[in-house]
């Protein structure tokens, strides 16, 4: 009695609701399938979810189990390992794109008509997109009513680690991760950003509990200073699953005990994880388009190989934050949401260019690339997407970036790895 657990953004053990249950039902053959879903991301997301594989590999392998790696169409590679295993059930963490709601619902019925049992658990955002709804009915599209909504709400306390995993009685075979050169597209240099990275659950679960136990009480003053590492860090780690939501909002919740103002702010940031998916699954097509349709006939331009969209992608439009903050997602594989928005605001309301030009940058150069928050950053900054800023709503990347330079860190009493440390400045960014 089998069960195939099948691994795809949730790459960790802990609170891992799927991997629970297939546990208690008996042995487990766990498999990340690469499907076209894999073969489409970006450079940077790509090589870091080859990190993040070879990380749960590890964990795995610790507990006497194995991660099972197979390429394919998804339904076909299942079909066989099924058939190789002779699996009853499979079961996964459910993915909110449009492209894994298809395959996924698709995969769902065909097995079951052949009597495997197909479960979809939840863990990839703290509430489920279609049980938040408005007091009318229907999807948010306001992210204050939203939030308003949500932080109230109870989400579940986190899983611990299973005891065991049991493993099955013979092991199907499995390709080489390293034969998949998931990094073969990091032509910049995987080693450059490979310093600043620390993948897997481990170093994701020590950050929760340094940032819980410590930077969350100022995050609330800090986490709009660029050069400041205020901030949690825990976007990559969220966008594989090598920490869950749940485990970060519990972590807040705890930290509000004796930190309100900061914890409270860390709690209605991650509220806006999952607004963006909110956002995606009933606005699919915010992906590629205006969210806004009034926006479709604006003048903005769409040609990335304009020189000057060549020098905004690597960081040579003159304008000193804008450049920093793209040498920061050069070099560091992330970028500091302020200067995100300055960098956007820049590309679509300075050079008049598409909000998709960067869009695609971002899931080029981004180890936290998430599909859902990345289109309604730009949409956002663009001034087309959902409680958005207005279009006059301009960055003006000179007075942000003297505001950065005059900035100081806030809390001499603690140790907050402020200016002077963090990546930015260790490399030489601003
Ligand atoms: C143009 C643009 C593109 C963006 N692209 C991405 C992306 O591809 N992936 C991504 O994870 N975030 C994206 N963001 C949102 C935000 O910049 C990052 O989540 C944040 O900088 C991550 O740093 P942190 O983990 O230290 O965040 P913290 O400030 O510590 O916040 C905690 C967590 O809350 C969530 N969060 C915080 N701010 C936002 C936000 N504005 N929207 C959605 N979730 C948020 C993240 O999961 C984050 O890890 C984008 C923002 C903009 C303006």
């Amino acid at each position: 009695m089998t069960t195939i657990l099948w691994f795809r953004r949730d790459l960790r053990l802990s609170d891992h609701a799927a991997l629970t249950a297939a546990c208690a039902a008996g042995p487990v053959v766990a498999v990340f399938i690469r499907d076209a879903t894999v073969d489409q991301l970006g450079a940077a997301p790509a090589w870091r979810l080859g990190l993040a594989l070879e990380h749960l590999a590890q964990a795995l392998e610790a507990r006497g189990q194995r991660l099972i790696l197979r390429s394919g169409r998804a339904e076909q590679v299942l079909a066989e390992l099924v058939a190789e295993v002779d699996a009853k059930r499979i079961y996964w963490t459910r993915c909110y794109d449009p492209q894994s709601r298809e395959r996924d619902t698709e995969i769902k019925s065909r097995f079951r008509a052949k009597g495997i049992d197909v479960r979809s658990f939840g863990g990839t955002v703290l509430f489920e997109p279609t049980t938040v709804e408005t007091k009318t009915g229907g999807p948010y599209k306001v992210f204050s009513p939203y939030w308003k909504t949500v932080k109230t709400r109870d989400v579940d306390a986190p899983l611990p680690e299973p005891g065991k995993i049991p493993p099955p009685e013979t092991w199907p075979e499995s390709a080489n991760l390293a034969d998949w050169a998931l990094g073969a597209r990091m032509r910049r240099g995987g080693d450059v950003v490979r310093a600043y990275l620390h993948p897997g659950e481990t170093a994701a679960q020590n950050r929760l509990a340094e940032f819980a136990g410590d930077s969350i009480a100022l995050y609330h003053q800090r986490r709009d200073l660029p050069a400041v590492d205020g901030t949690s860090g825990l976007s990559e780690y969220l966008t594989y699953g090598e920490v869950s939501p749940h485990q970060c909002w519990h972590a807040g919740l705890r930290a509000r005990e004796e930190h309100s103002q900061g914890a409270e702010a860390f709690l209605r940031e991650l509220a806006w994880r999952d607004f963006a998916t909110h956002l995606m699954v009933y606005w699919p097509d915010m992906l590629d388009n205006n969210w806004r349709a009034g926006w479709d006939n604006f003048a903005w331009r769409e040609d990335k190989s304009l020189p000057e969209v060549v020098a905004w992608q690597q960081a040579r439009t003159g304008v000193p934050l804008v450049d920093a903050g793209l040498r920061e997602m050069y070099v560091t594989g992330r970028m500091h949401n302020r200067v995100r928005m300055v960098v956007a605001s820049y590309l679509t309301k300075h050079m008049l260019m598409h909000w998709r030009i960067g869009q695609r940058w971002f899931g080029e150069c981004l180890t936290d690339w998430d599909a859902a928050s990345n289109a309604m950053g730009w949409q956002w900054v663009a001034g087309s997407g959902p409680d958005a800023a207005p279009y006059f709503r301009v960055f003006n990347p000179e007075v942000s970036g003297q505001e950065i330079r005059s900035q100081r860190c806030l809390c001499p009493p603690l140790d907050c790895r402020g200016a002077g440390q963090s990546a930015r400045h260790c490399a030489g960014l601003f």
